[in-house]
């Protein structure tokens, strides 16, 4: 995988990926829980729908809104195993390792990051 810089820049070069934005009811909700508690639901949800060799409804299993962190893995085409197979040629059919679930969560959360500062 690239950095996270590298990733960014990448993703904001396509069109789909480049137009997911956080609601307000998704920056209210960081505010509220703080980054922190973000970064464990995102290291949560990466575990059980994203790292498994084969996760339950692969291509289906990130709904489109509802947590922040949904629309970070969209945005940053870390929705599904066939996506990270694409972006970042992660092998599909194999769990994620601890390093590769880190790199993740870091990418969704320096996402969401410039997602709240552009408003500022
Ligand atoms: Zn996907």
């Amino acid at each position: 995988m690239a950095t996270v810089e590298e990733a960014l820049e990448k993703l904001k070069k396509s069109d789909f990926r480049a137009r997911f934005r956080l609601s307000e009811k998704d920056k209210k909700y960081i505010e509220e829980k703080g980054i922190d508690t973000i970064r464990l639901h995102a290291e949560d949800f990466i575990r059980t729908r994203l790292a498994p060799s084969r996760p339950e409804n692969d291509g289906k299993q990130t709904p489109m809104r509802g947590h922040p962190v949904f629309v970070a893995q969209h945005a940053c085409a870390c929705c599904c195993r066939k996506c990270l197979s694409k972006w970042y040629k992660v092998p599909m059919n194999t769990p994620l390792s601890e390093t590769q679930q880190q790199k993740i969560v870091n990418l969704l959360i320096a996402w969401i990051e410039t997602q709240i500062k552009g408003d500022l």
